[in-house]
């Protein structure tokens, strides 16, 4: 049985990769709009040279319909890359952008009771694109109240958990059907008659950029709530050191100071990995490779300048990677956010021991630990491309030793049906296994058909040649079968020929006869 936890955790990996894939899906749209928008707006042009020569009406239905067009193509690429005019970073108190929105829908609240609560007023900052979160609040608003036909009422709540700010859009109006959920968010969704579809693709994809999610709930008649988390400035602002909430006592060594700090670690480095922490389960279900478990070896690893160890490390890492198809984008997104904490502790041990160090020793320091990790980072990826390769190499082995089944017929007949091209790879593997048939058994006749195969070049049949040689030598009958047209060519065009103690046959079945016969 499924528990109750096991359950929302499902439901909550699911909304992960819906979301991931409402953002692709974006993207390819996005694409898709780019590449259709540039011939329209050509034929737009014409449109009008024409309607210049010789006025028809015609050509203005064809021209508003092109406008029309021209319109979705740009709401779609409006929503789909709001990266379009590359808006820059900034932080924001989220609380005062929200009432500056509602504000704008003043006009409805003869009908709508608004009720807003926002705590954390001042520590709910964001770091992100400001205009691109304000036009997704719009649209979550704005479908809000087209969601109340008459009277009702519109909750707005704000809070902070986990340095992550939540804001909670709650409606009394509709609903959503159950059988609607899945196209949620999908461009071009729309149950409204002069809707887009536009709004909510819009908001899933920002919120996405923004290493954020959407939970939704709905009942239909009784209202929805969308419910975003997005994590706040503390996760997101790179520049500036972190001032670590750590409660440490002073003469202990750096050592120490991690192993006492081993859940604020864990949980800076949740913080700063948001992909990731999504995949952790998943990835010790399939692997039973432990991240955080891994995250505090590596850390201690450096920190105690165990190089050999931290090598070994990485090999063994990189070998479970490849072994178990784990995304490798995962797995540096991972060191990354590791180096990242590694150096917010270093900062914080330093600020709290009230070490003297000087410059040299800082620099020193800096250079010895990112050497560490990239060195960790060199051996993962070259153990990790091995790993591939060999199982790559492996995968090819294996088609190999299949694609040559050489059959008894009886204890003295084996038969070789050879198919599909034989180039130098296979040439070697098809001798070693037709020699270690024709030693090992007690065969006198080994037949091959050709039929359905043929010699990528000169040096394989030569070399499949030589191999009917040894068979011969060995003492045993080759006898070839189904040579078709092309391999005439092919041998008569080098001068070839199959030696004298070979017999030939136009197919597998006059060979047995012959056999039979003679027998
Ligand atoms: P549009 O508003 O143009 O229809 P959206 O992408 O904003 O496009 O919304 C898509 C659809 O999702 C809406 O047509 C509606 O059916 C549904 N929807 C969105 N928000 C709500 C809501 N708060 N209550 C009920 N239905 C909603
Ligand atoms: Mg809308």
């Amino acid at each position: 049985m499924i528990s109750e936890e096991q359950n929302d955790q499902a439901i909550d990996q699911r909304d992960h990769s819906h979301q991931s894939q409402l953002a692709s899906v974006g993207q390819i749209a996005a694409g898709i709009a780019h590449e259709v928008r540039n011939p329209l707006t050509a034929v737009k042009g014409f449109l009008q040279l024409l309607k210049e020569k010789s006025p028809d009406s015609y050509i203005d239905v064809a021209e508003m319909e092109l406008n029309h067009a021209l319109m979705t193509l740009e709401n779609l690429l409006q929503v789909s890359k709001p990266d379009k005019e590359d808006e820059s970073l900034c932080s924001f108190k989220i609380s005062a952008e929200l009432e500056s929105i509602l504000y704008l829908f003043q006009d409805q609240l003869y009908r709508v009771n608004l009720i807003t609560d926002f705590q954390d007023v001042d520590s709910a900052i964001i770091y992100g694109k400001k205009n691109q979160l304000k036009k997704a609040f719009f649209n979550l608003f704005k479908n809000a109240f087209e969601a109340i036909p008459k009277q009702g009422a519109i909750t707005v709540k704000q809070y902070i958990e986990d340095h992550n700010v939540h804001i909670v859009i709650q409606d009394t109006g509709v609903g959503i059907p159950k059988e609607k959920f899945p196209f949620i968010g999908t461009p071009f969704f729309t149950t409204k008659e002069d809707g887009t579809g536009m709004g909510l693709a819009q908001v899933f994809t920002v919120i996405y950029q923004h290493g954020g999610k959407i939970e939704v709930d709905s009942e239909e008649n009784k209202g929805t709530t969308f419910h975003l988390i997005i994590p706040s400035e503390m996760v997101y602002k790179k520049d500036g050191v972190i001032h670590l909430d750590i409660d440490s006592s002073k003469g202990i060594t750096l050592k120490e100071f991690f192993l006492n700090n081993r859940d604020i670690f864990e949980q800076q480095l949740l913080l700063e990995a948001v992909n990731v922490k999504e995949k952790i389960k998943e990835i010790h279900t399939i692997g039973s490779i432990n991240l955080l478990e891994n995250a505090h070896k590596l850390v201690l690893y450096i920190i105690e300048n165990r190089r050999h160890d931290l090598m070994m490390f990485a090999k063994k890492e990189g070998e479970a990677w490849a072994k178990h198809s784990l995304t490798i984008a995962f797995k540096l997104e991972w060191i990354q956010a590791i180096r990242r904490v590694l150096w917010d502790f270093l900062y914080n041990f330093d600020r709290i021991q009230e070490l003297e160090v000087n410059r040299d020793y800082f620099y020193t320091l800096e250079r010895n630990i990112n050497e560490l990790i990239d060195q960790f980072l060199n051996s993962f990826f070259i153990s990790y491309t091995k790993a591939k390769d060999d199982i790559l190499h492996s995968h090819q082995q294996l088609i190999n030793e299949l694609t040559v089944p050489i059959v008894r017929f009886t204890s003295y007949i084996s038969f070789l049906p050879l198919v599909g091209k034989v180039d130098k790879n296979r040439i070697k593997t098809i001798k070693d296994k037709v020699f270690g048939q024709v030693l090992q058994s007690e065969a006198h006749s080994f037949i091959i058909d050709l039929s359905k195969a043929s010699f990528s070049g000169e040096a394989e049949l030569l070399s499949f040649l030589k191999m009917i040689d040894g068979i011969s030598m060995i003492g045993c009958r080759p006898i070839i079968t189904g040579v078709g047209q092309k391999l005439v060519e092919q041998m008569m065009g080098n001068n070839l020929s199959f030696n004298n103690r070979t017999e030939t046959y136009r197919t597998v079945n006059h060979a047995l006869e012959q056999y039979y016969m003679k027998s």
